[in-house]
C-alpha cells in the first residue's frame, strides 16, 4: 500500500498548486540583489543584540556569494545564557561601567564566528560602519571588501582612523544604497520616517516592516 499512498500525496500536492502555463514556467525575475539580500541578513542579526542603545549585524559572504559568518554586538561569551547580563551596557567614563571597554562589536564576532572557512577574499555587510579596532580584524582576516549601511559619525576619531586604516589597506569600501523589493526593510510604517539615512533608526525600521510584511 505504500505505492497508493505515494500516489494519493502527489495529488494532493498537485491539486494545491496553480496550473503550470507558459508565464508561470519562466524564471522569476524579481528575486531581490545579493546585495540587498546579504544586507538583510546583517540587519536580522543586529536584531539579536541586547544592547539597549545601539543594535549592530554584520554578515561575511565569499566570493561564491556564500554566508561564511554572522555576528552582532555583544557581551564576551562567558556564560551562554546570561553573557549580556555580566558586563555593563552604559556609557559612564569609570573603566567598571563603560560597555566600550567590554562589549564584542559586530564586525569581530562575525570573524570569529566564521564556520570553518577561509575568509581570505571575502566582503563584510555590516549595518554600521566599522571601527578602527574592527578594521584592523578585517585587514588582518584578509577581508577585501567592506559594505555598511550607515555611518552616523565619520569624524569621530575611531570612524576616521578605521577609513585610513581601510583605505591605505586598499580595501574597497561602500555605502549600501536599500532598494527594489526590499525597500520597505528600511522604512518606517508610521507617519514619523520615509527612507533611511544616517541618524534613523535603522533596526526599527527593520524590524516594524521585514519580520511582518515581507
Ligand atoms: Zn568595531
Amino acid at each position: 500500500m505504500a505505492t497508493g499512498g505515494e500516489e494519493q500525496d502527489i495529488r494532493h500536492e498537485a491539486d494545491d498548486e496553480t496550473p503550470i502555463t507558459p508565464e508561470s514556467s519562466k524564471t522569476r525575475t524579481s528575486g531581490i540583489e545579493w546585495d540587498q539580500y546579504f544586507m538583510g541578513v546583517a540587519l536580522i542579526s543586529a536584531q539579536r543584540s541586547k544592547d539597549p542603545k545601539t543594535q549592530v549585524g554584520a554578515c561575511i559572504v565569499n566570493p561564491k556569494n556564500r554566508i561564511v559568518g554572522v555576528g552582532y554586538n555583544g557581551m564576551p561569551d562567558i556564560d551562554i545564557k546570561h553573557n549580556d547580563d555580566k558586563f555593563p551596557w552604559d556609557k559612564q567614563t569609570h573603566y567598571t561601567k563603560n560597555k566600550h571597554l567590554y562589549v564584542c562589536h559586530a564586525e569581530m564576532n562575525a570573524i570569529v564566528n566564521k564556520m570553518g572557512a577561509d575568509i581570505q577574499g571575502c566582503t563584510l555587510y555590516t549595518t554600521k560602519y566599522p571601527c578602527n579596532e574592527c578594521s584592523k580584524l578585517i585587514i588582518q582576516s584578509g577581508i577585501k571588501k567592506v559594505v555598511f549601511l550607515e555611518n552616523k559619525e565619520p569624524d569621530r576619531d575611531i570612524y576616521a582612523a578605521s577609513r585610513i586604516l581601510l583605505q591605505t589597506a586598499n580595501i574597497v569600501i561602500k555605502e549600501h544604497t536599500p532598494k527594489g523589493d526590499l525597500s520597505g526593510l528600511y522604512e518606517e510604517s508610521n507617519t514619523n520616517t520615509t527612507k533611511i539615512s544616517p541618524g534613523k533608526n535603522v533596526h526599527s525600521c527593520f524590524r516594524r516592516s521585514m519580520l511582518f510584511q515581507v
